[in-house]
């Protein structure tokens, strides 16, 4: 029914941590807009709940080859605090996984972008279990309670999706691989990055949440995160050196830099970044 889905490049993938490749190509995001307030609407589609992101939310840097727009976020999530991510990282599931879905800014629609390899962005954030409640988060479990059915629709007023994502500083490490939507049509058409930085949600949210959208059968929603498919060749891409690709950086830029303090010293301001990361 959905050809796509059986595909090379789909997603999905577990993260192996040693065979990633450093790609000093992976700058920095620029995140326009996502400090602004709107009021959003929340949709139950009966596999999932979307909460619609205005278009003037826009996304560029990061490696990416165009400027794109934001369509929705959406969560995955398991069962009572459980494992829940749909990416894994050296086979360690997340109990969380917010996903920020763009496309390319010329593109109207989902659809229009799906047909370009390139055309759709994703972000993605793991969640890890906090002592404290996330308060922001809460507004987002709220508006999940109000969509418990299929067809429901709510608002969320006043929103500001940097209330739950962290500040762009704090993003400059993430992984990178081309992949697929994770549900029917699994389009493969998206360039997945999935951050380092973790989002924090308490033992209660993390309950809370997979009891808050029901399924059509009367049931809740869990476990919905689709497993880790095949790379099939394909390579990850880290955006951060590890210590030794760090020296090896760090030795081979000795001669060009002979010429010029200027030089030495931004290469030395970035390598101390990379440090801190
Ligand atoms: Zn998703």
């Amino acid at each position: 029914m959905f050809p796509e889905c059986g595909g090379q490049r789909q997603s999905p993938i577990n993260i192996v941590t040693s065979t990633v490749q450093y790609d000093p190509a992976l700058g920095p995001f620029a995140f326009d807009g996502h400090d602004h307030i709107s009021n959003i609407t929340v949709d139950h589609l009966g596999h999932s709940a979307h909460f619609a992101l205005p278009q003037s939310m826009r996304i560029h840097g990061g490696g990416l080859p165009s400027v794109y727009k934001a369509l929705q976020f959406h969560l995955h999530w398991g069962v009572n605090a459980g494992p829940g991510s749909e990416h894994t990282v050296d086979g360690e599931r997340y109990p969380m996984e917010l996903h920020i879905v763009y496309i390319k800014e010329e593109y109207q629609s989902l659809e229009e972008a799906e047909s370009d390899s390139a055309g759709i962005a994703v972000l993605g954030f793991f969640f890890e279990a906090s002592q404290e409640d996330n308060t922001h988060f809460d507004t987002v479990l709220e508006a999940l309670r109000r969509v418990r059915f299929i067809g429901n629709t709510s608002s969320v007023a006043a929103f500001k999706l940097s209330d739950i994502i962290p500040p762009a500083h704090e993003l400059s490490a993430y992984y990178r691989y081309s992949g697929s939507m994770t549900t029917p049509a699994c389009n493969e058409a998206v360039i997945w990055t999935i951050f380092h930085k973790t989002l924090p949600a308490s033992h209660r949210q993390l309950v809370e949440v997979a009891g808050e959208v029901w399924y059509w059968t009367g049931k809740p929603m869990t476990n919905i995160f689709r497993p880790a498919q095949q790379l099939n060749g394909r390579v990850v891409s880290r955006s951060s050196p590890l210590p030794d690709e760090l020296s090896a950086l760090t030795d081979s830029a000795v001669p060009f830099l002979s010429g010029s303090a200027f030089c030495l010293c931004s290469v030395l301001v970035s390598v101390s970044l990379y440090c801190a990361l």
